[in-house]
């Protein structure tokens, strides 16, 4: 029989002996009463951006999708299959988390390959191409700015993309109906892999900026 990766058996026995060890409790009590977090992240499926690590969280604490380059498609009740849309259903009407946070990340990869829409497809089902779609139209008006130097291009389409998102989720009825009653708010983030900054969007301006924090 094939074996876990041996880091991963490592890893679980460390966590077993401690976090575990030491959240035996909580993890009794959420296995009784079930899950009750109160924010849902929408995040990349980068390894560098993991949100319970950026955050620190304990499990319970946060309900997460991961996606290439986290983005949420529109409200689209067409049959097909919408894993996000589908995770966004269960936290909002099932777990009625009170905050969504969309958050991305720099360097990443999905963003970069629509900023390179010419590139080769990985395979010739090109779903990350497709994917990636989703943002196709600010993609190409970000590729084609001569003014901006590449890595100003791909930090703009992040978080451009997380506006994008965001706007999207308001084209779910549930989203926009709790949002109006000031039951759910919505927010952006965007996290810069190399130095560890996390920097919050306006929810005005639509402009990033460093949160106050200790
Ligand atoms: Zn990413």
């Amino acid at each position: 029989m094939e074996h876990l990766p041996q880091r991963l058996l490592e890893g679980y026995s460390a966590f077993m002996r401690g976090r575990y060890a030491a959240e035996r409790d909580r993890y009794r009590e959420l296995a009784r009463e079930g899950q009750t977090p109160e924010t849902m992240v929408i995040a990349c499926c980068d390894s560098r951006a993991a949100p319970e690590t950026i955050f620190d969280t304990g499990p319970g604490e946060l309900f997460v999708v991961r996606n290439v380059a986290n983005l949420v498609p529109p409200y689209a009740p067409d049959g097909k299959h919408h894993s996000t849309s589908a995770a966004l259903e269960f936290a909002v009407q099932s777990l009625k988390v009170k905050h969504i946070v969309v958050l991305g990340h720099g360097r990443c990869g999905g963003i970069q390959a629509a900023l390179s829409p010419t590139a080769e497809p990985l395979s010739p089902g090109d779903f990350i191409g497709k994917w990636m779609n989703l943002v196709a139209p600010a993609a190409e008006t970000v590729a084609g700015n001569a003014m901006m130097t590449a890595s100003e291009r791909q930090t703009a389409l992040e978080r451009i993309s997380i506006r994008y998102s965001i706007a999207n989720l308001r084209t779910f009825p549930c989203v926009s109906i709790l949002e109006r009653k000031e039951r759910l708010s919505l927010h952006g983030a965007w996290f810069d892999i190399s130095t560890g900054e996390l920097w919050t969007m306006n929810p005005e301006s639509g402009d990033f900026q460093r949160p106050e924090v200790d």
